[in-house]
C-alpha cells in the first residue's frame, strides 16, 4: 500500500547524528575500518548504585503506571536539587518527568508554539531542536554565532532575530556540538532580551551541567535572574551526568500552567516515563555524586588528547571548549578543496563523506545550523579517539586547503 504521508512527517529530517552513526555501523558490518566519533552518549556505565535500585524497584512492584509527570520521591528530589542549584523553591506541579530531555523539549515546544511562531535559536545548536519547532509547525530561526567569538550566543544577533512572532529562545549550555558554555554577561543580556518581550519564553536545555571543565557551576537564568522564572523552561535529565542515556529520564520545571499542559500532551503519547527508571533515578540523584568530577576530568582528558592532535593541521579551527564532549571543528578553508582523486568540496556533508572514506565518522555541520564544520565526539577510548583524530588530520591534509 501507497500510504499519503502527513506534511509534517515529510517534512521532519532524520536525526543528522543517527544516520551518521547507522552509516558509520552498516559500512563496519560491510568490513570497513570506520572509526565511530559520531556518538552522543557517554562511553562509561550506569553507576552500579543505580542498577541496583532498578533490581530493587522491580522486585518492590514498582511495575505500573505511574502519575503522567512521575513518581513523587523524583520529583522531590528534583526539587531539592533546584534549592540547592538555584536557592529556588519548586513546587511539585512545577514539574515533569519525561523520557529524556527530548520528550521534554519536545512537550515544551508543542504546548507554546502556534502555527507560524518562531523560534530563535542560537547555532550551533542540537540537531532535534530546529526540527521539533518545524514538526510544530513553527519557524526555527536560526542565528549563528562567530567561530572568533569561540561559538558564544551574540545576545545583540538575537536581538536581531527577534520580531513581533517570537515566541520562544532555546539556550543550551554547556552546548552540543560546541561545548561552549554561556558567560553570566551573555545569560544576563539574553535575559533582559527577553524581559522586554512580554510574550517570549525561554528554554534552558541543562543536560551536559555535570559536564563541565570550569569549577563554578555554569550561570544559569533561574540563579541569576530569579524574577524571570515564570518565563523560564529548565530541562534536564540523568542521561548525560550518570551515563543513564537509555533510561530515558528527563524532566522539566517551568510555571505551573506550561507544566500542566505539557503534562496534557505527554499523557496522550507516551503517559509516564518508565517506572523502574524512574526509581533508579531516584538513586542517581541522591547516591554519591563523585563520579561527576572524576569522568569530567576524563572528558577534559580527551578533550586535550584529541585537540593536540588536531593542532597538525592549520585547515581545522575549534575553540578549547569548557564542557561536554564534543569537538566542533570549524573547515572554513576546505570549500572548494579538491581531494587526491579530483572531487570538489562544495560542503560539509562532502567532507564528511570524504572523511568516512578515509575511515572516521563524523556530523557534518549542516544538521547543527553553523558550516562548514564537523562534529566529533570525545565520549570514546583514548586509542579511539586517537586514531580517529589523526586520520581526520592525515585526510585533510591531502585536500588542496586555501589556507592562506
Ligand atoms: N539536549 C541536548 C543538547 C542533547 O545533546 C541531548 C542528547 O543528545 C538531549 C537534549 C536529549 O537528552 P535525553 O537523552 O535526556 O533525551
Amino acid at each position: 500500500m501507497n500510504a499519503t504521508l502527513s506534511a509534517r512527517a515529510v517534512n521532519l529530517a532524520p536525526s543528522a547524528t543517527n544516520r551518521a552513526t547507522q552509516r558509520a555501523r552498516q559500512l563496519r558490518n560491510d568490513g570497513a575500518d570506520i572509526v565511530t566519533m559520531t556518538v552522543g552518549e557517554p562511553d562509561f556505565a550506569t553507576p552500579d548504585h543505580v542498577t541496583d535500585a532498578a533490581h530493587l524497584a522491580m522486585r518492590h512492584g514498582h511495575t505500573r503506571y505511574t502519575d503522567v509527570t512521575g513518581i513523587d520521591t523524583l520529583k522531590q528530589v528534583i526539587a531539592e536539587t533546584y534549592r540547592q542549584q538555584h536557592q529556588l523553591d519548586v513546587a511539585m506541579d512545577e514539574i515533569i518527568v519525561s523520557n529524556g530531555a527530548k520528550q521534554v523539549i519536545f512537550n515544551a515546544i508543542l504546548a507554546l508554539i502556534e502555527p507560524g511562531d518562531e523560534v530563535v535559536i542560537p547555532t550551533p545548536a542540537w540537531v532535534s531542536y530546529s526540527q521539533m519547532v518545524t514538526f510544530a509547525c513553527g519557524r526555527p530561526i536560526l542565528v549563528p554565532a562567530r567561530l572568533d567569538d569561540s561559538f558564544a550566543p551574540d545576545p545583540e544577533r538575537l536581538a536581531q532575530a527577534m520580531s513581533p512572532n517570537t515566541k520562544l529562545i532555546i539556550l543550551n549550555s554547556p552546548c552540543n556540538p560546541t561545548g561552549g558554555i554561556a558567560t553570566t554577561e551573555t545569560i544576563d543580556a539574553i535575559c533582559a532580551l527577553v524581559d522586554r518581550h512580554p510574550n517570549v519564553m525561554l528554554i534552558c536545555d541543562d543536560v551536559y551541567e555535570h559536564i563541565r571543565f570550569t569549577r563554578d557551576p555554569p550561570p544559569h537564568p533561574l540563579r541569576d535572574v530569579p524574577e524571570l522564572r515564570q518565563r523560564v523552561v529548565a530541562v534536564n535529565s540523568v542521561s548525560k551526568a550518570h551515563a543513564m542515556t537509555g533510561w530515558r529520564i528527563g524532566w522539566g520545571v517551568g510555571a505551573r500552567d506550561i507544566v500542566t499542559a505539557m503534562a496534557r500532551i505527554q499523557s496522550h503519547s507516551t503517559s509516564n516515563a518508565n517506572s523502574i527508571a524512574q526509581h533508579a533515578a531516584v538513586a542517581a540523584l541522591t547516591g554519591p555524586q563523585d563520579h561527576l568530577a572524576t569522568r569530567a576530568d576524563t572528558y577534559r582528558r580527551r578533550r586535550d588528547l584529541a585537540l593536540d592532535i588536531l593542532a597538525a593541521t592549520q585547515s581545522i579551527h575549534s575553540p578549547t571548549p569548557d564542557g561536554a564532549f564534543y569537538l566542533y571543528l570549524a573547515t572554513p578553508s576546505v570549500l572548494g578543496a579538491r581531494t587526491p582523486s579530483g572531487t570538489v568540496i562544495n560542503n560539509d556533508i562532502d567532507l564528511v563523506d570524504y572523511l568516512i572514506d578515509h575511515g572516521v565518522a563524523t556530523v557534518p555541520g549542516t544538521a547543527f545550523g553553523w558550516s562548514p564544520a564537523f562534529r566529533i565526539s570525545t565520549a570514546t577510548d583514548d586509542s579511539t579517539l586517537h586514531t580517529g583524530c589523526e586520520r581526520i588530520v592525515q585526510a585533510i591534509e591531502q585536500l588542496n586547503c586555501n589556507d592562506t
